[in-house]
C-alpha cells in the first residue's frame, strides 16, 4: 500500500471518528467519551498530514507544536469557568487567523518563491479563505474584548452603519472579482482583500451587544470552520475540508438554536443593535423588594412538595453547584420533587448549566428544558433562582418596550412562591431591570450563592 493511500485512508478513518464524536457530544452521558473518540480522530489527522511529503518545514511545525501545547495547557488549566465564552471567542480568532496566513502563505509561495499563477479554482480559495479567515479573526477579537469588558459590551452604533457594512461587503466582493480575473494574481488587491476583511469583521461586530453577544461568539464558530474549510481547498487537505465543514455546519445549527431560544432571527441580531434603544425607556420595575432570612426561606422549603431550581450565570461565578446538590438531595430526601429548570442561554456559553450540575453529579433526569417546566410552573410551590437574572426575566413576556421582549424565559414567577438567591439588585447580562424581583410573591435571599445556599443546608440538615 502506497504511503499515499495510507495517508487517504487515515483521513476517511479521522473524518468518521469526528461525526461519531461530534454525535456522542449530544448527550451529557457520552460527551467526554465524545471528545475522546474526536481527538483521536485529530490526532490521526496530524499524523497523516505529517507524513505527507509536500511538508515544508518540519522544524517550524514541531517549534508551533511546542509552543501551541504549552499555552493551550497553561490557557486551559488557568481560565476560570465563567471566562470560557471568551476563551472560546479567543480560539475561534486563532482558528481564523490561521486559515487567513494559510491563504496569504499560499499566495506567497506560489506566486512569488515559485513565480506560478493560481488556477481559478485555487484563487478562488484562497481569496474566500482570507476574506472569512479575516473577518473571523478581528470579529473575534471584538467578541472577546466585548466579553471581558476591555470595551464596552452595549452595541456601538452609528448612522448609516448598515450601509457602511454593507459598501464594504461590496467592495471585498468587488476586489475578490479583480483578484481572481486579473491576469496575474496582485498582491496589492490581495492586500486590499486582507485590510477591508479584517475591518468588515470589527465593523460588523461593534453593532452587537449585551444578551446577543453568546449568537455572535457561535456564528463565529461557523466562521472558523468555514475559513478552514476553504483553507483545506487550497491545500487540497481533504481532512481540513470535512473537519472544517463539521464545525462551519454545527456552529450554524447552533446559532440557529440560539436564536430560537431567544425568538430573534439572525438578521435582527446582527443589524438590530440590541439594547440600544433609546428612544423607548422599559417600563421600570414598582413594588416592594421583600428580602428574606435563611431562616425564613428554610421554613418555604420545609413545607414545599414541588420546588424547581433555575441555575444562572452567578452560580459559575460563586462555584456553588457541589452546595447546589446536596441542598436538592436535601430535599428529595423529604420527598420533595426537585428539578433544575435549564434555560438554554443561562449562564455565559452554550450549555453552561448542563456542565456545571453534572461537574456536580446532579443526576440528568433532573434536567428539565424550559419549554418542559413552563407548563408545570404553576404548580411549583417554591422556584429558587440561583445566580440567574436575564433568564428569569418577567419583562420579556410582558414589557414590550423591554430590549428582552419576546425572548423566551422560565416562568419563575409563576410558581406559587420563588425565592431569588443573588448580592444585590444589580442587572444581569443584558443590563436590564428585574420586575421579577419586585412581584408579590418573591423574596430576596441577599448574599454570595455559595454562603446562602450553605444557610439553607445547614438549616436543612439541623432539622433533621
Ligand atoms: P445574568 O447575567 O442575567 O445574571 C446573573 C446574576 O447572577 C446577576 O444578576 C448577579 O447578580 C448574580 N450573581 C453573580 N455572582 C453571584 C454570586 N457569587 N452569588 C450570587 N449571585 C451572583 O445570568 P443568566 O444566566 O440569567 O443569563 C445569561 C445572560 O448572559 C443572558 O443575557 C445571555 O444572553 C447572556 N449570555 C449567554 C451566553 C451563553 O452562551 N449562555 C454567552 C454570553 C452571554 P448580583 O451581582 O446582584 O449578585
Amino acid at each position: 500500500m502506497s504511503l499515499e493511500t495510507i495517508i487517504h485512508f487515515s483521513y476517511m478513518v479521522g473524518a468518521v471518528l469526528f461525526i461519531i464524536g461530534l454525535k456522542m457530544l449530544s448527550s451529557p452521558k457520552s460527551a467526554r467519551l465524545g471528545n475522546g473518540i474526536s481527538s483521536i480522530g485529530m490526532l490521526l489527522a496530524i499524523i497523516a498530514t505529517l507524513l505527507d511529503k509536500q511538508v515544508v518545514s518540519y522544524h517550524w511545525i514541531i517549534v508551533g507544536l511546542v509552543l501551541g501545547t504549552v499555552i493551550g495547557i497553561f490557557a486551559a488549566r488557568l481560565v476560570a469557568m465563567t471566562a470560557m465564552p471568551e476563551m472560546v471567542g479567543l480560539l475561534n480568532g486563532f482558528g481564523g487567523l490561521a486559515s487567513f496566513l494559510v491563504g496569504w502563505g499560499y499566495h506567497h509561495h506560489t506566486v512569488i518563491t515559485k513565480c506560478e499563477t493560481m488556477d481559478l479554482f485555487t484563487t478562488v480559495s484562497v481569496y474566500l479563505t482570507i476574506l472569512v479567515g479575516g473577518i473571523t479573526f478581528s470579529g473575534s477579537m471584538i467578541a472577546w474584548a466585548k466579553l471581558r469588558e476591555i470595551m464596552t459590551g452595549k452595541p456601538i452604533l452609528f448612522r448609516g452603519q448598515n450601509i457602511v457594512n454593507g459598501l464594504f461587503l461590496i467592495a471585498a466582493l468587488g476586489a475578490g472579482v479583480l483578484y481572481c480575473y486579473a491576469p496575474a494574481n496582485s498582491y496589492a488587491v490581495l492586500y486590499g482583500i486582507m485590510g477591508i476583511s479584517l475591518v468588515l469583521g470589527i465593523t460588523s461586530v461593534i453593532p452587537i451587544g449585551g444578551a446577543d453577544m453568546p449568537v455572535v461568539i457561535s456564528l463565529l464558530n461557523s466562521y472558523s470552520g468555514i475559513a478552514a474549510a476553504m483553507a483545506g481547498f487550497v491545500l487540497q487537505n481533504t481532512m481540513l475540508i470535512v473537519a472544517g465543514s463539521l464545525v462551519g455546519a454545527s456552529g450554524i445549527i447552533l446559532t440557529a438554536i440560539m436564536c430560537k431560544a431567544m425568538n430573534r432571527s439572525l438578521g435582527n441580531v446582527l443589524f438590530s443593535g440590541f439594547g440600544a434603544v433609546t428612544t423607548q425607556v422599559a417600563t421600570a420595575a414598582r413594588g416592594e423588594v421583600k428580602p428574606i432570612s435563611a431562616k425564613d426561606a428554610y421554613c418555604l422549603l420545609d413545607a414545599a412538595s414541588s420546588v424547581a431550581i433555575v441555575p444562572g450565570y452567578g452560580l459559575a461565578v460563586a462555584q456553588a453547584q457541589r452546595t447546589l446538590r446536596e441542598l436538592g438531595d436535601l430535599l428529595e430526601k423529604r420527598n420533595c420533587e426537585v428539578r433544575y429548570a435549564i434555560h438554554p442561554v443561562a449562564g455565559r456559553m452554550p450549555g453552561h448549566m448542563n456542565v456545571l450540575l453534572a461537574e456536580a453529579d446532579v443526576p440528568y433526569e433532573q434536567l428539565v428544558e424550559m419549554d418542559d417546566i413552563n407548563p408545570s410552573m404553576s404548580s411549583v410551590d417554591v422556584c429558587i433562582v440561583v445566580g440567574a437574572n436575564d433568564v428569569v426575566n418577567p419583562a420579556a413576556r410582558e414589557d414590550e418596550k423591554s430590549p428582552l421582549y419576546g425572548m423566551p424565559i422560565i416562568d419563575a414567577d409563576k410558581a406559587k412562591t420563588v425565592i431569588v438567591l443573588k448580592r444585590s439588585m444589580a442587572a444581569g447580562f443584558a443590563g436590564v431591570e428585574n420586575p421579577l424581583f419586585f412581584k408579590p410573591n418573591t423574596r430576596m435571599l441577599f448574599g454570595n450563592a455559595k454562603n446562602t445556599l450553605q444557610e439553607l443546608v445547614s438549616e436543612l440538615k439541623d432539622e433533621k
